[in-house]
């Protein structure tokens, strides 16, 4: 997932939370198949089902050029850990990313920051692209919060995982107060973080794995916010929850990302 050319490949990523079945796996691969997405080059696509649907993903999607990737894992490579699912596991199921520290994993399942940054190193150890969820909460932002939370998040993985860390990964910016309430960040407002994190990314680790890194936003994004926020110089693509779950919405953000990214008008 590195940079291409001018501007950074756009990435569209659909989380899907605990949603979805069988049948919207299949509706979302056909549709993909039948080349709704036509010349997927200038984009990336990805999603983000429940684990028990990446089989099912591999079999119907492989060779699209369509990425697929869990949204948690453990952070043990294997062992006595039951219910647990391992990157090396994630890997033959043909996922090449995850999402780590999701802010429903943070908040509902009390994952802390070096939690985190295990499941961070968890991931790259096996060669996956971790996807690190960072952001702030309402009453962080409120306080003006919102740098020094996202800047304690990125250290967390740098601590663990050294200046490289972020040479193959993924970072995706959701203000917590932005996801599943229909409330998204202004477009300049999400920049500036951006902008932030790819600052702090060059001083703490290398310049240039910040220019290359792939920043993208979370929170609420859908086909009607998507050029505004996808125009933004360093918002480099869109984490979707609510949205990825309608395939046609889900494809629509992707072909504004793709005429974003040709130049052509949205
Ligand atoms: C998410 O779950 O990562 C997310 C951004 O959700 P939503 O788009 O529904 O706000």
């Amino acid at each position: 997932m590195g940079s291409d050319g001018a501007r950074r490949r756009l990435l569209v990523a659909g989380n899907w939370k605990m949603n979805g079945s069988l049948a919207h796996l299949q509706a979302l691969a056909s549709a993909i198949m039948d080349g709704a997405l036509v010349r997927l080059d200038s984009v990336q696509l990805v999603f983000f089902p429940p684990s028990v649907y990446l089989r099912e993903a591999q079999r119907l999607l492989g060779g699209s050029g369509v990425a697929w990737g869990a949204q948690n894992l453990s952070e043990h490579d294997d062992g006595a850990y039951t219910g647990e699912v391992s990157a090396r596991m994630l890997r033959e199921l043909g996922c090449t990313c995850t999402l780590v520290g999701h802010s429903e994993r943070r908040t509902l399942f009390g994952e802390s920051d070096e939690v985190v940054a295990r499941k961070f190193v968890a991931t790259s150890r096996v060669g996956l692209t971790p996807v690190l969820c960072v952001g702030e909460s309402l009453d962080e932002h409120r306080q003006g919060m919102t740098e020094a939370v996202v800047a304690r998040q990125l250290q967390a993985v740098l601590d663990l995982a050294g200046p490289s860390a972020f040479a193959d990964a993924v970072v995706a910016y959701e203000p917590t107060w932005a996801i599943g309430t229909g409330k998204t960040a202004k477009p300049e407002q999400a920049q500036d973080v951006h902008a932030f994190i790819r600052r702090y990314l060059a001083k703490a680790s290398d310049p240039g794995y910040a220019e290359g890194l792939h920043i993208l936003y979370g929170g609420s994004m859908k086909l009607a916010n998507a050029r505004d926020i996808l125009s933004m110089p360093d918002i480099d693509g869109g984490l979707l929850g609510g949205a990825s779950l309608n395939v046609d919405e889900f494809i629509a953000v992707a072909r504004t990302a793709q005429r974003l990214a040709r130049g052509d008008s949205v």
